[in-house]
């Protein structure tokens, strides 16, 4: 009985860890797990601060070990469930971006936010494939496939990845590449946290520096005009144009500028990346459609990136969802408005948006991945704080009657990334094509056959 086996868990000490490993009731464990999404209340069994590379890798191996189930978590920004057992690893003291100006790539590590990477990047005259907030973490936005402000002109997050080094289930460190694993490598461009914790990744950057950015509000009373126009707009837009219709119902918070505090608003968010008297000149059939109430854009640097969206800086108890159109026709104009527009008392959304897909979003990569939003005209996205029980149930209403109603004309299938709280098993497999979340429970098969990574937004292995 006195034999240790080669996986016996005192093989894998957590005393090795150099971060902190940390215990309900542990000062500071409630700080270590708790997120920018502040909906859930984590309460893992142990929490373990990774401060670099050999941590995880320990942490995985000893849950291997022990057969613990393991969550990761960078920011919090998608955190949509609650974490209530098992090991939670932490990777925000694990920030570096190395930057090589003549290969043009950045080496980003586990917890870097995308904030980071721009800010390293930009004295180089590079720019990386952020989405609308630079608070998000680079790795579990990538893995998601990533929705970039700027994806209609470059692709996906994930299109420009060379390679990532994970930590699999099995506590071996791989670097894959697309010669190297290549099942790893495509399901983690797409797929989400289910085959590994990565340790870091290599991307491509992009020669950029300054855009023509902003956003152009309106009264949300116009949302009916803007969104006809915005209809007709956008299907004539060149893949240099990025942008995004909003309605916005904003809280009087001090934070939001006046005039723009506690009002209900249409919004046109821009991103373009040509030359800027050919932007300023598409810009004209929407700048026209309806009086303006502010207008922000101009040229700007791409490191103010987040003044576009200006997504919340806080952490708040947050709701979102998600949804692929096809295609927007007016009758799908009119279910829109009829559920969430001007019309509608106490709507509990605060912000629902319609972003403009195709261009580079519609191109394949070259190297297989797991996304499945290639096909989608407009990504419908919401997003509540759930303020009280009640404002969460009427969300949930709300969400839910928008995305039945909406539903005729959806692609079926939502993005991974910003999915929202993760449902059943059949609700989660909606992120992919049948044959994408299939390939995905094979290869977690492969990887993860104890299926450790099974918190939020995984698949079960086939
Ligand atoms: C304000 C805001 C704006 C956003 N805008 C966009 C957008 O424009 N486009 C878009 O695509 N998404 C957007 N998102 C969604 C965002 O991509 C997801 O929330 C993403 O999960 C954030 O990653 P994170 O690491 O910061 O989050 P975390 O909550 O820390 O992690 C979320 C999940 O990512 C995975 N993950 C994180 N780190 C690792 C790792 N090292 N290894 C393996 N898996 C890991 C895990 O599955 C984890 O559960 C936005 C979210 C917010 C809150």
């Amino acid at each position: 009985m006195t034999t240790m086996h080669h996986n016996t868990p005192d093989l894998f000490a957590l005393s090795d860890i150099r971060g902190p490993v940390l215990r309900p009731g542990d000062e500071g464990y409630a700080d270590e797990v708790t997120g920018f999404n502040l909906s859930p209340t984590h309460t893992p069994d142990l929490a373990v601060g990774a401060t670099g590379t050999d941590d995880i890798v320990t942490a995985m191996r000893w849950a291997s070990a022990t057969n613990t189930p393991v969550a990761v978590q960078a920011t919090g920004h998608g955190a949509n469930f609650p974490i209530e057992s098992g090991l939670l690893i932490t990777t925000t003291r694990m920030t570096d971006v190395t930057i090589d100006p003549a290969e043009r790539t950045a080496t980003i590590a586990a917890g870097a936010k995308w904030r980071h990477v721009l800010e390293a990047a930009a004295p180089h005259g590079l720019a990386a494939l952020c989405g609308t907030s630079t608070d998000a973490g680079v790795i579990g936005y990538t893995l998601g496939g990533g929705l970039p402000v700027l994806g209609r002109t470059y692709g996906y997050a994930s299109d420009l990845v060379r390679s990532l080094q994970v930590v699999t289930p099995d506590g071996t460190l791989r670097e894959t590449d697309a010669d190297h694993e290549p099942d790893l490598f495509w399901a983690l461009r797409g797929g989400k946290g289910n085959v590994g914790i990565v340790t870091s990744l290599v991307s491509d950057l992009l020669p950029l520096s300054r855009i023509l950015g902003g956003a152009i509000y309106y009264r949300g009373e116009d949302a009916e005009t803007l969104l006809r126009t915005y209809a007709d707009w956008t299907p004539t837009l060149p893949p240099e144009m990025c942008t995004a219709f909003t309605l916005l119902r904003l809280p009087p918070l001090p934070s939001i500028p006046e005039p723009l505090r506690g009002g209900f608003w249409s919004r046109v968010a821009i991103a373009w990346t040509g030359d800027t008297t050919e932007g300023e000149r598409l810009l004209e059939p929407i700048r026209s459609a309806a009086p303006t109430v502010v207008d922000t854009v101009a040229e700007m640097d791409f490191t103010a990136v987040d003044e576009i969206f200006s997504e919340p800086q806080d952490p708040l108890p947050a709701r979102e969802s998600c949804a692929l159109l096809r295609d927007l026709p007016p009758e799908a104009i009119r279910t829109f408005l009829d559920e969430v527009g001007p019309t509608v008392p106490d709507c509990p959304l605060l912000i629902v948006e319609l972003r403009h897909m195709g261009g580079a979003l519609a191109r394949p990569t070259p190297t297989e991945d797991a996304v499945c939003a290639r096909d989608a005209s407009y990504f419908l996205e919401t997003v509540a704080v759930l303020s009280s029980p009640e404002t969460a149930e009427a969300v949930e209403r709300a969400t839910a009657a928008l995305h039945t109603a909406m539903a005729p004309y959806g692609t079926g299938r939502t993005m991974v990334n910003i999915h929202g709280k993760p449902g059943t098993e059949s609700d989660r497999a909606r992120a992919w094509t049948p044959e994408v979340y299939n390939r995905l429970r094979r290869t977690k098969s492969t990887y993860d056959p104890a299926n450790l990574l099974r918190f939020g937004h995984t698949v079960t292995p086939a």
